[in-house]
């Protein structure tokens, strides 16, 4: 087994792939700021470590809602100013990594972003910690590959993250890849977050999910919740409510 590397993030007091499971949650998208600030009250109280929110989103479809975009960033600045939760966001297009980083702590790599190589490239010249997310069809190999781009530019700040792969069954989102997860912990020494709520696609499934995640030793969790998920403008149907997540974290902190 090897020695996990560590990533300090700027905002969480431990350092990720030290031992101590992080939590991260949020919106798939920042819709509001009414929205936002009511997600990341509640993550303070309940002691989430991380935020997460889309302001870009790569959606499968043109006319599906496609993230605020850069209007997003001005409420974000003040929402980190007064929560002072770490922020972590997809990337999508190498244009907005200089707005980008000046709010993100954390910059995702989408699964449909995992083979632009440019935009991988153009991220290991940046100092800041990248959370990359296997493609849902990316071998071992081809993860590596993708995290290969990233160290040559200099940047070794990069946590990984299973979302879930495609496979022949229809009912589930995705098939979360949890001998991944133990592979990896065998085989490369990076952080590892698994991603419940995109391999389930329903929110009955997350909690289970992210126990299991626990249990195969994840560092740590990417979850999507929502004050009022019927309401939300992606990703609803996958989203915990807050009383959910709630439970979530109770759960996950008992087997801490
Ligand atoms: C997301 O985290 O909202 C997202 C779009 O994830 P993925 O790239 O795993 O589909
Ligand atoms: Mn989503």
């Amino acid at each position: 087994m090897n020695k996990t590397r560590r990533v300090r993030v700027p905002g969480i007091e431990f350092e990720i792939g030290s031992g101590t499971l992080a939590i991260v949650a949020g919106p798939c998208s920042i819709e509001s700021r009414e929205q936002l600030f009511s997600t990341g009250r509640f993550l303070k109280e309940n002691l989430v470590h991380g935020f997460r929110g889309g302001v870009f989103k790569m959606r499968t479809h043109p006319d599906s809602f496609q993230g605020f975009g850069l209007e997003t960033l001005k409420i974000l600045k003040e929402f980190k100013q007064e929560l002072g939760l770490p922020i972590f966001t997809e990337i999508t297009d190498v244009r907005s990594i200089s707005d980008m980083a000046e709010v993100v702590d954390v910059f995702q790599v989408g699964s449909r972003s995992m083979y632009n190589y440019p935009l991988l490239s153009e991220l290991g010249r940046v100092g800041k910690p990248i959370l990359m997310k296997r493609a849902f069809s990316a071998t071992f190999d081809e993860w590596m590959g993708a995290c290969a781009y990233i160290e040559k530019e200099g940047n070794q700040q990069i946590i990984l993250c299973e979302r879930g792969v495609r496979s022949f069954e229809p009912r589930l989102r995705n098939t979360l890849d949890l001998g991944m997860v133990a592979l990896i912990k065998a085989e490369t020494d990076y952080p590892i977050f698994v991603d419940p709520s995109h391999a389930a696609g329903r929110r009955d499934l997350v909690i289970p999910l992210a126990l299991a995640a626990q249990a195969v030793g994840a560092d740590g969790l990417l979850v999507e919740c929502h004050p009022n998920p019927d309401e939300a403008l992606s990703d609803g149907p996958q989203s915990l409510n807050l009383d959910q997540l709630r439970s979530l974290v109770s759960s996950l902190r008992i087997k801490m």
